[in-house]
């Protein structure tokens, strides 16, 4: 089980700001921007790369809460939206999650 199966379940605590029967959304534990969420789908899924086809809509739905949650806390000046795949992408817990970073100016191309 990982750490995010973990908090979906309450095991463990979370500064979670949104929730329903697909997904969650909390604050990173180690925040890279001065709002960095997390928003997790509760079906166990490790990365982008394991999904399928049936997984469209709730793909989507993770980038819909991305949004709403970015106009919650007024990201008005602009957000990054980023999932990590794999090691050559840095991903550290294998269940799937984007990032929302925002509040502050990001650099591109991401290191
Ligand atoms: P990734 O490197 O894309 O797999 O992202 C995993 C993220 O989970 C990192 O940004 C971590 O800081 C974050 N993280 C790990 N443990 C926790 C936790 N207990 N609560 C909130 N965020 C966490």
């Amino acid at each position: 089980m990982t750490i995010f199966e973990k908090i979906i379940t309450r095991e463990i605590p979370a500064k979670i700001i949104w929730e329903d029967d697909d997904a969650i959304a909390f604050h990173d534990v180690d925040p890279q921007a001065p709002v960095h969420v997390l928003i997790v789908p509760k079906k166990a899924v490790a990365r982008l790369a394991d999904t399928t086809d049936e997984d469209a809509s709730l793909l989507g739905k993770l980038l819909l809460i991305a949004r709403d949650v970015a106009k919650q806390l007024e990201l008005n000046s602009g957000y990054r939206v980023v999932i990590n795949c794999g090691p050559d992408a840095g991903e550290s817990v294998p269940h799937l999650h984007v990032h929302l970073l925002g509040k502050r100016a990001l650099a591109w191309p991401p290191g």
